[in-house]
């Protein structure tokens, strides 16, 4: 067999299960039966991926992911943090260039290994805390905090603090203490790869790459200052080839970003708290969850397919997995932390507080 009639037969397996499982409504999570709750609670609840071919449906922060993968809790140069969030599942592409990196970092760059924080839910969509993005497998969050030389225990993973690298007693200063070259390169390799889109850090931590970074400066735009992303920064990867259901954010802009977009982190504006409008008496504003019905269409079949057999089945590098990444690359050929009150679902492409302007 050619390899093909190869993919040509697994991708027949699959739309023969794909369409057994939408008659199979015994297979349906209660949750998902039930439209009139926040998506973020839907798609918390299920535990396992869907059993179809990797697709991203929708845009970072309005979306869910259909045939997603987990990274393994550990590897050679990685070690996945907070297993308890049951976090680290993304789209093939994007478990595959975590690896790659974490490889690279540890071979080139004197970073000894990724510790790996939120990925996205099992069949991504909205979450009921820490991130607005984070949606559709595309985007992942990496410490600042190298690898240890131990492998870290369940417990230490769940409670291990996360450190910030700047300056407590400084408005928007890294901490010359915290900060190494190391940390550089780390952040410099994430923005190098084709397939990565955009990176968000501290604005502080754009600002001293602007000042120190000697290399290639040609991806530094690629480098965006965001709030938060001071103890992890964020990777967001481009939609792969082919994925129509996917949609694109806009590019950044030319340049290496260390302009006046940058500047305005360090004026007030972006800190003040909102003005009250005198015209309009403070009413509590009632907040509206997003719901299924705002997602892509076909989230609602991701959340309602029948699930892989087991987290093992669908971890990259596990049998499963292997078909699956071999049928995505031959049909291709070729966030944030809780910054936002943690009830409430934020617009946009990233995650800023309200009331905030979103410039970036
Ligand atoms: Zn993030």
């Amino acid at each position: 067999m050619t390899s093909g009639t190869t993919t040509r037969f697994r991708r027949l397996i699959f739309v023969l299960t794909a369409c057994a499982t939408t008659v199979t409504t015994a297979f349906m999570p209660a949750a998902a039966a039930d439209t009139g709750r926040p998506a973020r609670d839907l798609f918390g609840e299920v535990t396992l991926p869907n059993q179809a071919l990797p697709h991203p449906y929708g845009f970072y922060a309005k979306g869910c992911q259909a045939g997603a993968v987990a990274i393994p809790t550990d590897g050679p140069t990685w070690q996945a943090m907070r297993p308890s969030r049951n976090r680290r599942w993304g789209q093939p592409q994007m478990i595959s260039l975590i690896e790659r990196l974490s490889a690279d970092v540890a071979q080139k760059d004197g970073w000894p290994g990724l510790l790996i924080g939120d990925i996205s839910q099992p069949r991504g969509g909205p979450m009921k805390n820490g991130h607005a993005s984070h949606q559709i497998g595309l985007d992942a969050d990496i410490w600042l905090t190298p690898m240890p030389s131990r492998t870290l225990t369940r417990t230490e993973r769940e409670d291990m603090p996360m450190v910030s690298l700047l300056q407590k007693d400084k408005f928007l200063t890294v901490d010359p203490k915290r900060w190494t070259a190391a940390h550089a390169r780390l952040i410099m390799r994430a923005a190098s790869y084709p397939q990565v889109e955009r990176i968000f850090v501290n604005p502080a931590i754009k600002k001293k790459l602007c000042e120190s970074w000697t290399g290639d400066r040609s991806d530094l735009g690629k480098v965006r200052p965001m709030y938060g992303h001071d103890s992890h920064f964020h990777i967001r990867i481009h939609c792969p080839a082919g994925a129509t259901t996917c949609k694109p954010q806009a590019p950044v802009t030319a340049g290496d970003g260390c302009d006046k977009s940058l500047a305005w982190w360090f004026t007030k504006e972006p800190w003040a708290k909102p003005k009250a409008d005198p015209d309009k008496p403070a009413k509590p504003v009632k907040p509206r969850f997003t719901m299924l019905s705002d997602l892509p269409k076909a989230c609602t079949g991701v959340l309602m397919d029948q699930a892989v057999s087991s987290q093992a089945a669908a971890t990259f590098g596990g049998a499963n997995a292997a078909t699956t990444v071999a049928d995505v690359s031959s049909e291709n050929e070729d966030d944030a932390p809780a910054v936002a009150p943690a009830t409430i679902d934020l617009p946009g492409d990233v995650p800023v507080p309200l009331s905030r302007p979103s410039k970036p």
